[in-house]
């Protein structure tokens, strides 16, 4: 069974080297979340997602997230595949076959040898899903998946389309994590960025979500905006921190060629350095820890899925839905990118993949890296564990010159992200990619759009 894609076979596009990576001193500012990068025009089997691994697998720790790719409007910013759906009930089946295809992971007998650490509903907009829904997806996935301490539970809510009721249903699922789109409490910026959700929307979600008794409350915030200063940003992150969250997500903001007309009047580099560094040094001050660039949370609130899907050796990630991505047996896959031909391929009893990548052993070892580095810490131990050799003696070449400028640091058998690196943290990830993967694009979501494959895998 050798998938075929029926359009966009190239998800990754080839760019020159220099496009593809600013070598410091210049920040690159791709973000690197996913590796090794599927092209799509190569051919995958999806047998291999079931079937022995081809690389020796570090941990078994596993995230499955649920993506849910619909919003009830498109942010003019958005680089994420999503359609756009005018109530909860255009979503109606879409929990159903969630639940199928998650079976299809346990008639292949897949599951039992996992450590179920988190469940996490993103999207698109996953508060978009009816609470029962979302309740019945949790229901099934720990009854399939084994676990040994208390699971975390996130669901993603944008402000605008969630309330008290709501979040309180989510709660007697047993979801423990709530994640809102925030970006700001200023209502000049939110305006400027066309976001539609208002400062007190904002306000009122994050109150009320702490009122619920959520054990984790996670907020998006956007730095780097039209006119910030460092006053602002200031201000911002004290505003954020009043409400009592125990989690934010960072992002200095990237405008699309659609938004081209703001750029201007965006901080500049040297100023969005010094954001980067009041925000890690506030975060230090207050005794957060950077979990992953760009999460910080409080010691006893540590976001398991970024851990799992990052951190050195990163675990697997079983991704569920239409349009997303998973890291499975040693196999990177995307589902199809349109909900229709999703709901219509698990219904006649198929995987929705639509492309897919097996990794080859320096895929494996430079994964650890690639990924490792957003989490800063990359251990020596169990890379040697894993692969057998020292990694030190596999990266040398490419170690020694992160030391040289300053960004990387030997740590025992290991290396370690400097405090200078922080900043610098994708051209690390990017110093590490083996020669194939050089000068491909990171994929999003929205140039994949439609793209189907001519076969699925069905699973008897
Ligand atoms: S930015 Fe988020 S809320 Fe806005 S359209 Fe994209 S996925 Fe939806």
């Amino acid at each position: 069974m050798i998938s075929k894609m029926l359009k966009n076979n190239s998800f990754t596009p080839l760019v020159s080297e220099e496009e593809w990576h600013n070598m410091y001193p210049n920040v690159d500012r791709e973000y690197v979340w996913t590796y090794p990068l599927i092209h799509g025009s190569q051919p995958f089997d999806p047998r291999d997602i079931f079937g022995d691994a081809k690389v020796p697998i570090a941990s078994y720790d596993t995230v499955v997230y649920i993506h849910v790719p619909a919003c009830l409007f498109r942010c003019p910013m958005c680089p994420f595949y999503v359609e756009i759906v005018k109530s909860r009930d255009d979503l109606l089946g879409y929990a159903d076959a969630i639940i199928k295809e998650l079976k299809m992971y346990a008639k292949a007998n897949v599951l039992k040898k996992l450590n179920l650490k988190t469940i996490y509903f993103g999207g698109g907009t996953a508060s978009l899903l009816y609470p029962e829904d979302i309740g019945r997806i949790i229901k099934n996935v720990k009854e399939l998946i084994p676990h040994k301490n208390e699971v975390e539970i996130t669901v993603e809510a944008h402000p605008k389309t969630i309330d008290y009721n709501y979040m309180s249903a989510l709660t007697a699922y047993g979801v423990n994590r709530v994640s809102f789109g925030i970006q700001s409490f200023r209502e000049d910026t939110l305006k400027t960025l066309g976001l539609r959700q208002t400062p007190e929307l904002n306000k009122k979600a994050l109150q009320d979500a702490i009122k619920l008794g959520f054990k984790t409350v996670s907020a998006d915030m956007l730095y780097r905006t039209p006119g910030q200063t460092l006053e602002d940003l200031k201000q911002q992150i004290d505003e954020f921190l009043s409400y009592g969250i125990t989690s934010l997500s960072a992002y200095s903001l990237e405008l699309s060629v659609r938004e081209g007309s703001l750029r201007s009047l965006q901080p500049d580099d040297n100023v969005d350095r010094e954001m980067f560094y009041l925000i890690n040094d506030k975060m230090n001050e207050i005794g957060w820890n950077h979990t992953a660039q760009p999460d910080y949370s409080h010691p006893d609130h540590i976001h398991q899925e970024t851990v799992v899907t990052w951190k050195a050796p990163q675990g697997q990630t079983i991704g569920l839905g239409a349009g997303s991505c998973s890291a499975f047996n040693g196999v990177s896959y995307y589902n199809v990118h349109d909900i229709n031909e999703y709901l219509k391929v698990v219904s006649e009893g198929c995987l929705p993949v639509l492309t897919g990548q097996t990794y080859t052993i320096e895929d494996a070892m430079s994964r650890y890296l690639v990924l490792g580095a957003r989490s800063f810490d990359m251990q020596g131990k169990p890379f040697r564990d894993t692969f057998g050799v020292e990694l030190t003696e596999v990266f040398g070449p490419e170690i020694r010159l992160l030391e040289e400028q300053g960004l990387l640091r030997r740590n025992g058998t290991g290396v370690e992200v400097t405090r200078k690196g922080k900043y610098y943290v994708d051209n690390i990830s990017k110093t590490f990619y083996t020669v194939a993967n050089r000068c491909h694009l990171q994929p999003w979501g929205e140039k994949m759009k439609g793209a189907v494959a001519t076969s699925y895998l069905h699973i008897d």
